[in-house]
């Protein structure tokens, strides 16, 4: 039985026989909110789980470090165990969600170059925008590590804005997570889907991704769905809505009242 590290909003984290690693297991809750407004819908975990672990293994073959080790089943794939460095590094191509509030941009305009945006990852404060004084006084990364983190996000943002425009998606905006092996090595973390990112139809500006749920704009599933068949992953997900089992030669899943190291921001997006 694999012990429950974390219970996060969207995903379970699980221990694995060796302490290097962990089970990242997405479950088929979606919230908004931060956590006010929840649901769950079978079958949008496999969805996040299969396209996260497409985007992680492209950005592997591009010499990006992420902590994706390989698929175990349908929802759940084993990572490399880090520490999670509290801050969100936003990502944005086009302007929508909080920067249009928060700066008065209008919705839509491109930033070129893309505008790179850091969050303080805490669900008591609301993850609230930081600037880089700001992650030196609270200790959550050296210059050094946060130029790392930075030209990371920018070259992952860039490579995955490509990859999806040849798809005939929009790659509007993203947040990625990053963490510390016990090693000290700097990994790319958390999941990279349309839970954490926006992604648009390029023709009609369509929004497919958790916009769908946070706004009451229609079918999450189907959205999710949609991204997944123009990444060509429809076939792996045939059994989507199934992969409710096991994870491989792990045994079951335990439970038990943990910490989450995953946040939804505070704010109203
Ligand atoms: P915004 O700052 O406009 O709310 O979000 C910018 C991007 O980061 C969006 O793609 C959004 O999905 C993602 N993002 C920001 N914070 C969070 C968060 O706490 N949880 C999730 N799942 N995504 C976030």
């Amino acid at each position: 039985m694999n012990q429950l590290l974390y219970q996060g909003k969207a995903k379970q984290l699980l221990a694995t026989p060796d302490p290097q690693t962990i089970i990242v297991r997405f479950t088929d809750t979606v919230t908004a909110l931060n956590g006010k407004k929840r649901a769950t819908i079978p079958g949008k975990g496999a969805l996040a789980a299969q396209i996260s672990m497409r985007l992680f293994e492209l950005l592997s073959t591009q010499n990006i470090p992420t902590h994706y080790i390989r698929q175990l089943d349908q929802q759940s794939f084993l990572a490399h165990k880090v520490q999670i460095i509290p801050l969100e590094v936003v990502v944005r191509h086009y302007a929508t969600g909080s920067i249009t509030k928060r700066l008065g941009i209008p919705k839509g305009r491109a930033f070129q170059p893309p505008l790179v945006e850091f969050f303080y990852k805490s669900d008591e404060l609301g993850d609230p925008p930081l600037c880089e004084a700001h992650i030196y006084a609270l200790g959550l990364a050296t210059p050094h590590e946060l130029a790392q983190i930075v030209s990371l996000a920018q070259r992952a943002a860039a490579l995955l804005s490509d990859y999806v425009a040849q798809r005939d998606l929009k790659l509007v905006d993203m947040k990625f997570e990053f963490g510390r092996t016990a090693a000290g090595a700097l990994l790319l973390a958390d999941e990279i889907s349309p839970d954490t990112m926006r992604l648009w139809d390029a023709r009609t500006h369509e929004s497919l991704d958790k916009d769908v749920f946070r706004e009451d704009k229609g079918d999450l599933l189907r959205a999710y769905q949609e991204v997944a068949r123009r990444l060509n992953l429809t076939r792996s997900l045939s059994a989507s809505g199934e992969g409710q089992g096991e994870v491989e030669g792990q045994g079951e899943v335990g439970t038990g009242e943990v910490p989450s190291p995953f946040t939804e921001r505070g704010r109203v997006r």
